[in-house]
Order: C-alpha cells, then structure tokens, then sequence
C-alpha cells in the first residue's frame, strides 16, 4: 500500500500549533477523510493527535514537507517543546528534542520534571481560540488556525490582543483513541463554565508581555543556571529567603491588585500561596516556566538583579564553603555527573545541593523539593560505580542515601551468599 502523503500545505506561521497540518489537509487541502488527513500528515492514524510536544515530529516533517530535516523548526515554533525548552539547561533540551524526533514522547515528562497528574496545568483540556485572531486569520489567508500560546493553561488570555480565551473542541474518543476533532478554530465553542479568570492590571499585563516572546526571542535568564544565580541574588539582596517572599509577595499584590495564592489557582502555577517561596528556595523545575515569568516581573519591579547568562549551561557547583580543595576532591568524586543526571531526571534546582547532603533519603528529599519516592528513584537509575565513587571521596558517610543506596544495591548478593554457605558446609 503506498502511503499517502501531503508535500503540499498552506505555510503555518510561527506559533500556529502543528494540529494545524491534520485539520488543513482534511478541511482545505484533500477533503479527504479523517483516517486520511491523519496518514498524510503524520504518516500513521493512533497517538496524541493534538501533537502538542510533537510526537512523530520527524514523520510529519517528512510528509509535510517532504524530508526530516525541518523536524527541529517545526519542534521549536509549533509545540510545547519550544515553550519550555527555555527553562531547559542545553544538554537536557537537546536529548528531549532527540526523544521527540525518534518517537519517544514519554520522555516529555521527565525532562520537565512533571508527573502525569501535572499535564492538565501544562496544556489546556479544551483547545482555546481568540475571537481577534479568528478575524485577522480570515483577513490574512481565509481560514483561522489554532495557537500554540493559546493551548498553555498559564496563560487564559490572546498574547497579541488581551482578549479572553474562548473555549472550543475538547478531546473526543476513549483513551486509546485521542483523536480531536477536525474543527477549525471557531467553530465549535463549547459552552463551558468560564474559569476563574485574573482580573487586568500592571503586573498581568508585564507578564503577558514576557509570554509574547517565548517562541520568537531567546530567553536565557529562564535557564536553571541562571535562574538559580537570579533566585539566590534576590534571597542575598532582600535578607533571606523569608523576608525576601514576603517583600515579592507583596509586590505582586500591588502590580496584579490580586494575592499570590489566587494568582497561582487561577493560572495553575502550581505551589499556590506558596509559588514565590518555592522559586526562592529552588523548588523550581522546568515545569514551572510561567512561575519564573510571574517572578521575573517582581524582580524587575524591585531593581533586582536578573543573571541572563548564556555561557555554562551546566548547573555549577554550590558549596557554602567554595574551598578550593574541596571542589577539587567533588569534581573528581564525579559530582558534576551526578548534578548533570539531576537534570536530565528533571529534579528541583535544588538538587545543585546534592553534593553537600550528606545524610538519608528523608533528609536529603525534603531539601531538595521531592518526594521520598522519587529520590529512591533517581538513586535506583545511577550506575553503581558512580555511587561508589562518590562514597569513596568521602563526601559521604555511611549514614548517607548513596551509602544506603549502595547497601541496597548488595542485598540480594548478600542473601545469595548466606542461602549458600549451608550448602557449603554440608
Ligand atoms: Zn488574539
């Protein structure tokens, strides 16, 4: 059977989401059907439909414009990756954007620090469409497409024309079968209750502003190097980290003329009251994108100093001490493996303290911003040489979750050994 294949499509703009090319090909171009649409452009019928982080980029690169090659722009100005590939440090978005082109999306969540229960903050259920947009659409080119900015949940209103979302299509079929339906944006508003929406003012609007360039500028003050030197300057500046959240906190009053804590619900910021507090202690994962947008205009407001470094993407060693020596001896235990395999996994930035945790899991998790389970995790993917390089340095004592991960790690031989010396007895 050969397949079909589209090589023709009207150019999606940046910033119109990649769904576009399915309802394209089977309202505008072929009128062909569903099963159809979907072949042609994705080269296969299943998966997530609304193709909102890419997932079979590399195919629809290939059948939309005739060879791979285009996959890494159309992951950049049409999916999610290219929103939040700013808060990734350059290794990590660089493996997730290989995940992405060799079909393996699962990883989306692991780059991003996420768990599955987070997806409903990250993208909104319904896709969302501006009446405003709509119209210059239908002016510009005939027909109106759906917006990659409009599809994030941190953002209820239009980037370009301050006009409330509308909500439209939402999923149709069971689990296995997450096809949406074929509608352009419009034409099919659902009559769903309005969320609860933040009211307008300075402090919305300079947040907004930031949002506009998320696909078209680069934004390296979002990356966790940087990020973390912005969130310990501010802490330094405003005398720790409580009077600092309480001095952000009350900006954010006065800018949004709304709490932090309604703020953070209305948008699903995540940590609620808590959202300034947790980037002040580095509980921040990518993620949490728009909570650094939301930050990123208080500390501007308060003259606050914002790293925007492009150089050394890697997480940098933090040490209370900074005794030379003793980054010396780190740097050979392979601490920054371990800080660089933090990232990869998605953890807190403050994980950068891993290296001065010299205690248990329960310790160790709480500092960092992660369940118990999920540090367990992490110790269950590190190779075992790693773990015992790191106990030999002596950074780490025998009370410590490497050491305890080791042990672990030499039970069943253990038990295999005691099963055995019996028979060896005998
Ligand atoms: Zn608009």
């Amino acid at each position: 059977m050969t397949l079909r294949r589209c090589y023709f499509m009207p150019l999606l703009r940046t910033g119109d989401l990649l769904f576009n090319a399915v309802v394209l090909q089977r309202r505008l171009v072929d009128r062909t059907t569903i099963h159809e649409a979907l072949e042609a452009v994705r080269g296969s019928v299943g998966g997530l439909a609304r193709d909102l982080f890419g997932h079979n980029v590399t195919e629809i690169s290939k059948h939309l414009l005739g060879d791979s090659s285009h996959a890494e722009r159309l992951l950049q100005e049409h999916t999610l990756f290219g929103v939040f590939r700013h808060a990734l440090s350059g290794p990590v978005a660089t493996s997730w954007a290989e995940d992405l082109k060799a079909g393996r999306h699962l990883s989306c969540l692991q780059s991003l620090g996420a768990s599955p229960s987070d997806i409903g903050a990250l993208s909104s259920p319904y896709l969302r469409s501006c009446r405003q947009c709509i119209d210059a659409d239908r002016e510009l080119q005939g027909f109106p497409t759906w917006k990659l900015t409009h599809q994030v949940v941190a953002v209820d209103c239009c980037l370009d024309h301050g006009a409330v979302l509308d909500s439209e299509s939402r999923l149709i079929g069971g689990s296995h079968v997450r096809i949406w339906p074929l509608y352009l944006p419009g034409e099919n508003r659902a009559s769903c209750t309005t969320p609860d929406l933040v009211p307008p003012s300075d402090g919305y609007a300079a947040y907004l502003r930031l949002w506009r360039r998320v696909l078209t500028d680069e934004l390296p003050w979002l990356k966790p190097s940087a990020w973390i030197q912005s969130m310990q300057a501010a802490v330094s500046k405003l005398g720790g980290v409580d009077s600092a959240t309480r001095e952000i906190e009350n900006d954010i009053q006065r800018a949004w003329r709304t709490p932090i804590g309604k703020i953070s619900a209305a948008l699903l910021l995540g940590g609620n009251e808590n959202a300034v507090r947790e980037e002040l202690s580095l509980r921040s994962r990518p993620k949490d994108i728009a909570r650094r947008m939301l930050m990123h205009g208080s500390l501007d407001r308060l003259g606050l100093e914002l790293v925007a470094s492009n150089e050394g993407d890697q997480r940098e060693l933090l040490l209370s001490a900074g005794r030379e020596d003793r980054q010396l001896a780190l740097r050979n235990a392979g601490i920054e493996e371990l800080l660089n395999l933090a990232d990869q996994f998605g953890l807190p930035l403050a994980s950068i303290r891993l290296a001065e945790l010299d205690s248990g899991f329960a310790h160790v998790s709480q500092t960092v911003g992660i369940h118990n389970e999920s540090l367990r995790k992490f110790a269950a993917s590190m190779e075992v040489s790693m773990l015992q390089r790191l106990l030999d340095s002596l950074q780490f004592s025998a009370e410590s979750w490497v050491a305890s991960e080791l042990a672990r790690r030499d039970k069943p031989q253990q038990a295999k050994v005691l099963r055995t010396t019996p028979v060896a007895m005998e």
